[in-house]
């Protein structure tokens, strides 16, 4: 008989998905067995591109610094067009790369898969998780007992693994590190396991199995866009070899992008009509990696480019841009990564849309299998990760449109401009960051009180500011404080305690947080750390010169390294503006709740606390200690 076992979450797949949400449960402590098919990990190519808001993100986990000294930074985009003279192309711009004013980090990074999945492995291995390998589901059941599927502890998915028998990856002659699994190792001997598990994660890719044996189907077309990848070391004298850089030529369009080391990745987009194969697939094999180097080299003319080595990975893959029509059944098997959508890599999403799906998914397992929220939070998941992924792909339609359209010339009137295509890209600036991503109102996302805090919009991540720890007046960026730790925080922007009035206020808000029926005890499981489900931080506008954590009432300040202040630092370089920036009045100040996964979610007045809008607005998704 197949052994078998049970878990609280199965993840099937450690792709960049995957391993972004095996990290976020492992670190919480979530019982996560994670498996893919593949003998080891991705050794070269595929995604590069880390964004903005995804670096916030790596940072919130304590991995940002790893990724930034590691990659390579993104900071200009250049557009090259071709010249009035017809002799090749000229730089038309130089932008900065990153046009999201309140972005932490104002540029991309740039480092292959491979390295970018190992920083999660190494992490993961700290919190004892280890990617089980060669390993691929043959079947997947969801109970259809009502009362089982309604039950915490039940374990209602059903999954048969086979294990396969160890091999080395192979790599396809023609380079490409595959992501298909190789024959033999189908072949060889293998033995099966029954896991059942309380949630499933399919993070399998695009061809993803849980979302075909669930029966999930995708929106979208299978694209006619046929993309080149090479990744090489070339000798030129193109001037923005190092900086991101679109080439509109008269050859057909070429993507820069500069990479770890000397590295670059060159994009092609191979112009020329493919065979097709019984199957209707495009017959990829007249695409060789000379090919896309000669492509890349004429469209870079008059400038010289030499390739005196063999590019390390070379990729051919057709577009599909597609979203699948549910990311979850039944709430309890979710999908994330490109296993819900799949566009082109121009706008470097890829990793970063995977990534941040399971960000917003890791926290809502972890809430729900814990007891503290109710499992219609799980809902939001697909809510907001959804539409998320339809803005990407019109976007995607948009970019590839320009991106393939002949540039404009004196011949061609009806081409694409360069202010067309540079005005698409910075006009969509804040979304290509992924700073801009606004999650959409829910039963954990209340717009109703936007106006007390205009500058911080609920729905969208909690903008950077550097605020001043009041013991210590050590200055600390409040992003880091607001860390992926599963734990809500609750920002009490308090105004000035040493003003009798508003000392009245804040001292009414203590007294409310100490009773039994304030929202951080009634839903911090009984005999649980004061803070394990809720961080409080409170933020003066008193003069760090002043200000006294002593000044916040026992209720409010849980610890002295949670009172901080709105003023400059003493090296005078920042500080002292969040209150300005977040639209904060400070004669009367306001709360603001930000998520487990860094997004503001909900804005109240101090008053309101005493009134119980706190319990009111938790109350719809949290569990009482008491239930
Ligand atoms: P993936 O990275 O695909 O990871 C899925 C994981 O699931 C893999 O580890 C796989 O082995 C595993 N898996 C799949 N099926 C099973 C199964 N049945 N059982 C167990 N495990 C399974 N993006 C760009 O931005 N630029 C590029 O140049 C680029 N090139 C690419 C080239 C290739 C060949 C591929 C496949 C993808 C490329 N991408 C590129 C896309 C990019 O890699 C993805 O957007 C990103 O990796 C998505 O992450 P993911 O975790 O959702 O999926």
């Amino acid at each position: 008989m197949a052994p078998s076992s049970n878990v609280d979450v199965l993840i099937i797949g450690a792709g960049p998905a995957g391993v972004m949400a095996g990290n976020a449960l492992a670190s919480a402590g979530v019982n996560v067995r994670i498996v893919d098919k593949r003998p080891a990990k991705v050794m070269a190519g595929q995604a590069d591109g880390i964004q903005p808001r995804t670096i916030e993100v790596f940072q919130s986990y304590g991995l940002a610094r790893r990724l930034i000294e590691r990659g390579n930074q993104m900071h200009s985009l250049a557009f090259y067009n071709p010249r009035k003279d017809g002799k090749g192309v000229e730089r038309t711009s130089r932008v900065p790369d990153v046009t999201a004013p309140s972005a932490r980090y104002r540029f991309e990074v740039t480092l292959h898969q491979g390295e970018i999945e190992a920083i999660f492995l190494d992490s993961m291995r700290e919190h004892g998780l280890e990617v089980e390998r060669p390993i691929v589901p043959e079947s997947i059941e969801i109970s259809e007992d009502v009362e089982e599927l309604a039950s915490k502890d039940s374990y209602p998915v059903k999954v048969v693994l086979r294990h396969l028998a160890d091999a080395t990856l192979e790599t396809a002659p023609n380079g490409v590190h595959t992501n298909d699994i190789d024959p033999a190792i189908e072949s060889s001997s293998s033995s099966l396991e029954t896991v059942h598990a309380k949630y499933v994660l399919g993070a399998d890719g695009a061809h993803s199995f849980v979302r075909g044996s669930l029966g999930i189907e995708l929106e979208g077309e299978h694209t006619d866009h046929v993309w080149g990848v090479v990744d090489c070391v070339p000798v030129t004298d193109f001037p923005d070899i190092r900086n991101r850089t679109a080439i509109h030529s008269d050859f057909g369009s070429c993507m820069i992008i500069p990479r770890e080391g000397d590295k670059v990745r060159l994009y092609v987009q191979i112009a020329e009509e493919l065979q097709v194969d019984e199957h209707g697939r495009k017959d990829r094999s007249a695409v060789t990696p000379e090919k896309v180097m000669e492509m890349a080299k004429r469209s870079m003319q008059p400038f010289n480019l030499e390739f005196p080595d063999k590019p390390e990975w070379w990729t051919c893959y057709v577009i599909g841009q597609r979203v699948a029509k549910n990311f979850s059944v039944k709430e309890r098997v979710f999908i994330a990564g490109d296993a819900c959508h799949t566009h082109s890599p121009k706008a470097g999403q890829g990793m970063n849309a995977s990534m941040n799906d399971s960000h917003n998914l890791a926290w809502k397992l972890a809430h729900v299998l814990r007891g503290w929220a109710s499992p219609e939070l799980l809902k939001t998941y697909e809510l907001e990760r959804r539409k998320y992924a339809r803005d990407l792909i019109d976007f995607d339609k948009k970019l590839a449109d320009l991106f393939s359209g002949k540039a404009v010339t004196t011949e061609n009137a009806t081409g694409v401009s360069h202010k067309e295509f540079q005005g698409l890209l910075q006009s969509m600036g804040g979304f290509t960051s992924g700073i801009g991503i606004q999650y959409a109102p829910s039963l954990i996302t209340d717009p109703t009180a936007q106006s007390l805090a205009p500058g911080l919009v609920i729905g969208q991540r909690f903008l950077p500011q550097v605020i001043i720890r009041v013991a210590d007046t050590r200055p600390y960026e409040i992003q880091d404080l607001l860390v992926s730790d599963t734990k809500w925080k609750v920002v009490f922007f308090v105004g000035d305690p040493k003003e009798e009035k508003q000392q009245a206020v804040i001292n009414a808000v203590g007294e409310h947080l100490l009773c039994s029926k304030s929202f951080a005890r009634r839903f911090t499981p009984k005999g649980a750390a004061q803070d394990a489900v809720f961080t409080l931080l409170t933020v003066s506008s008193t003069s760090k010169d002043d200000a006294d954590y002593t000044d916040i009432h026992p209720g409010l300040r849980t610890h002295w390294s949670k009172a901080f202040t709105d003023d400059l630092a003493i090296d005078g370089r920042a500080g002292g503006t969040a209150y300005t920036t977040y639209g904060i009045n400070p004669s009367s100040g306001a709360v603001v709740c930000c998520r487990p996964d860094g997004y503001v979610s909900f804005v109240c007045s101090l008053q309101d606390v005493t009134s119980g809008r706190l319990e009111e607005y938790f109350g719809c998704f949290m569990v009482g200690a008491s239930a």
